[in-house]
């Protein structure tokens, strides 16, 4: 088997469709995407392992080289789901246009495992095991977009042990050194239904809930006085009270009433602790209504991510791409690298702009420039030379 080109391996990787989806008749297996990487990589002399972590559902491990420390390259296998008939081509085709790749997951972020490969190239051609040092390894992984299991599952396994690891999620090529925590819960209040002509024929879910809610927004007022960090374009945590459905009919007293609200925490907040906190502010509300009452979250929390400011791999990261490292505002697999140990970085080509859109592209502009840093990367960690 002879390694496809770069533009090739952006190519299958987008035309083997990995959806990750919380709605069932749109979720997918990642397998394709999985065979495509290991084929690739053990044909280059990587050892592969391939972990399940659910039903269709798949890790990828690939390690060249041995040895406790490291580089750890990473990213997702999956894409979000996309609007098919609001592209202008087949987002499972790429189409090059005004020099850039158009596919579902060229810049979230299939492209990025076509960069690393590409990156690596070289340093295969120096003696022994490429002349490592320190193992490269590539991690490929699954359902980041909607429930992190396969991150989840890895950090269970505590299976990786190398020192740094940097994730090619699209920053525009400038190293993310923290990013804020998202919590999205549910909340359903049971009251009793009745007749509206009188007021004592039921219990008002509805009522009950705009005490909830009055509660919630003090309890917001409450965290974002307590913390903030300037470093983020939103500097306080946010709660955002997203969508309510309750009652049936004016002349009925409202039986039941639900809210979702997302929060995103500051690094340094637990979301265990904000859980337990409006958990219990919010149960007296309910006693003084009368009312059954039930938070509870509607996918696994995702914690806050951050590094120290000072960190060796973050001045690396600095120097390589001539960019201070920054902050943003989506969450990554980031907190589940670090708990097994590793200094984590988010660092990889594309926007972010573009991704989860219709017409999703990696800007051809990029390329060349993250397989300089990703190279710069490899030389430092894997083959303790100056990058
Ligand atoms: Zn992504």
């Amino acid at each position: 088997m002879a390694l496809p080109s770069l533009r090739q391996q952006i190519e299958q990787l987008i035309a083997s469709p990995s959806v990750s989806c919380t709605r069932a008749d749109l979720d997918m297996s990642n397998r394709g995407v999985i065979e495509l990487l290991e084929g690739w990589l053990s044909h280059l002399g990587f050892a592969t392992e391939v972990m399940e972590v659910a039903p269709g559902k798949y890790n990828l491990i690939a390690t060249l080289g041995s040895g406790p420390g490291g580089l750890v390259l990473s990213g997702h296998t999956d894409t979000v789901p996309c609007n098919e008939e609001k592209w202008q081509s087949n987002p499972f085709r790429v189409t090059e246009r005004d020099q850039k790749l158009y596919g579902l997951g060229s810049c979230d972020m299939k492209g990025f495992f076509a960069v690393a490969i590409e990156a690596l190239l070289p340093f295969l051609q120096q003696p022994g095991p490429a002349g490592f040092k320190e193992p490269l390894i590539i991690l490929a992984t699954a359902d980041e977009e909607c429930s992190m299991i396969g991150a989840r599952a890895l950090a269970e396994s505590g299976r990786l042990k190398a020192r740094k690891a940097v994730i090619g999620e699209p920053t525009s090529l400038r190293p993310i050194y923290q990013h804020k925590g998202i919590m999205m819960n549910g909340l359903r209040i049971t009251g009793q239904a009745g007749h509206s002509s009188n007021p004592a024929l039921g219990n008002s879910a509805m009522e009950a809930m705009h005490s909830v809610m009055t509660e919630l927004m003090s309890f917001r007022q409450d965290i974002q006085s307590r913390y903030c960090n300037a470093d983020f374009a939103v500097q306080v945590p946010t709660l955002n009270l997203g969508c309510i459905h309750g009652g049936d009919n004016p002349n009925r007293i409202c039986g039941q009433c639900e809210l979702e609200f997302d929060l995103r925490a500051l690094p340094g907040m637990d979301n265990d602790e904000l859980f337990a906190q409006m958990q219990q502010r919010l149960q007296p509300v309910a006693e003084r209504h009368n009312v059954k009452f039930e938070l509870y979250p509607l996918f696994p929390h995702i914690p806050a991510f951050s590094n120290q400011r000072e960190l060796e791999l973050i001045q690396t990261c600095e120097r390589l791409t001539g960019h201070s490292a920054e902050s943003v505002a989506f969450a990554t697999e980031g907190p589940f690298l670090q708990k097994m140990g590793m200094e984590t970085l988010i660092l990889g080509p594309g926007s972010i702009d573009q991704a989860h859109q219709p017409d999703e592209f990696l800007a051809l502009d990029q390329i060349e420039p993250a397989v300089r840093i990703l190279r710069g990367l490899i030389k430092r960690y894997c083959l303790q030379t100056e990058a």
